[in-house]
């Protein structure tokens, strides 16, 4: 008789949702289990876009873009708790990190190299403000305090996702798993003894490791201006992290990698230490307890928060 966890392993599954790639590795019992619990996370990730997804005229989201100006519109547990921890990280970042940035994020489309004029800008960036989000936990609802303002979830939503699928995952009793969604990964347990090795990548080569960690239980989540961008005619990168200050593409910084626990709180900092850029990112993110960065400046300077130290030469 083979007992089931001699029939033990690791099992790989990659897909995409959220219009990202998806990828996950865990130790399971055996190929059913797996197959199982890799269907129930991609199930999980797609129910998640219903809801968060600007892209989708039906989502929960462009409904709530569509009504909230008019009166408060009563959302899911889901979308509301998203929209609560959005506020958050658009508080402990002075509003580097905004949702509202929609109201000129829908503006650029990457794919099409096209980005807002300049009075597509001037129109639309004093409808970005967080502050005129209202949330109303009582009964859970969303009021929007101008009209024109549209928010975009971009920046959070993916760290949500992978939080739910790890959970998943715990619940089905899996105890060492890498689940990563784009720039966003959370690592359950170790890797048997060992821990991950997790690398930050260089923003300018696509193939190449600047760093690499070796880490366990935690959540990890990169935000770098090469995921999403196109070089205009004036030679400008393009790229998809909108400053709430001026509508346009946030300066000084190639990529911040943020460490915590959730990766919906590490998916939210990310961006919003991108934004403030070096100095002021790391001010905010050693504030806070339990949680590090690892942020390349445009001088592909590396900067570590006081929780990490830097790692030793090659
Ligand atoms: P990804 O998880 O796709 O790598 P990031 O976590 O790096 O994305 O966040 C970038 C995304 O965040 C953008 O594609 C956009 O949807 C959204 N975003 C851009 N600028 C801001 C901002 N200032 N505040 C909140 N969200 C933003």
């Amino acid at each position: 008789l083979i007992s089931t966890s001699a029939r033990a392993e690791w099992f790989r599954f990659s897909g995409s949702a959220m219009t990202t790639p998806i990828e996950m590795e865990f130790w399971a019992a055996d190929r059913d289990q797996a197959e199982r619990l890799s269907r129930q996370v991609f199930a999980e990730f797609d129910r998640i876009d219903h809801r968060m997804s600007r892209y989708r005229e039906d989502s929960e989201l462009s409904r709530v873009n569509r009504q909230a100006a008019d009166a408060p519109v009563v959302v899911s547990d889901d979308l509301y708790r998203v929209f609560e921890q959005a506020r958050r990280v658009s508080e402990l970042s002075d509003g580097a990190f905004d949702i509202s940035f929609g109201s000129v994020g829908y503006f650029y489309d990457y794919r099409r190299r096209i980005q807002p004029s300049e009075q597509e800008l001037a129109h639309n960036l004093p409808r970005i403000n967080y502050r005129d989000i209202e949330l109303d936990p009582e009964d859970r609802s969303v009021h929007f305090r101008q009209a024109g303002l549209l928010t975009d979830l971009g920046g959070i939503a993916k760290g949500f996702a992978v939080d739910r699928g790890i959970e998943l995952l715990r619940a089905g009793g899996i105890r060492h798993a890498r689940l990563s969604a784009g720039g966003d990964m959370r690592l359950l347990g170790d890797r048997r003894g060992r821990p991950w090795v997790v690398g930050v990548r260089d923003p300018r080569r696509e193939e190449a490791m600047v760093v690499r960690l070796p880490l366990a239980d935690v959540a990890i989540s990169t935000s770098g201006d090469y995921e999403r961008f196109f070089i205009d005619d004036s030679g400008t990168r393009v790229h998809h992290i909108i400053a709430p200050s001026s509508g346009r593409p946030a300066e000084g910084v190639q990529s911040v990698t943020i460490l915590g626990d959730q990766a919906l709180v590490t998916d939210g900092l990310s961006t919003a230490a991108f934004v403030l850029g070096a100095e002021q990112g790391l001010a905010m993110i050693n504030r806070l307890p339990g949680i590090d960065a690892i942020i390349i400046d445009d001088q592909r300077q590396l900067h570590y928060s006081e929780g990490l130290m830097p790692p030793e030469g090659p």
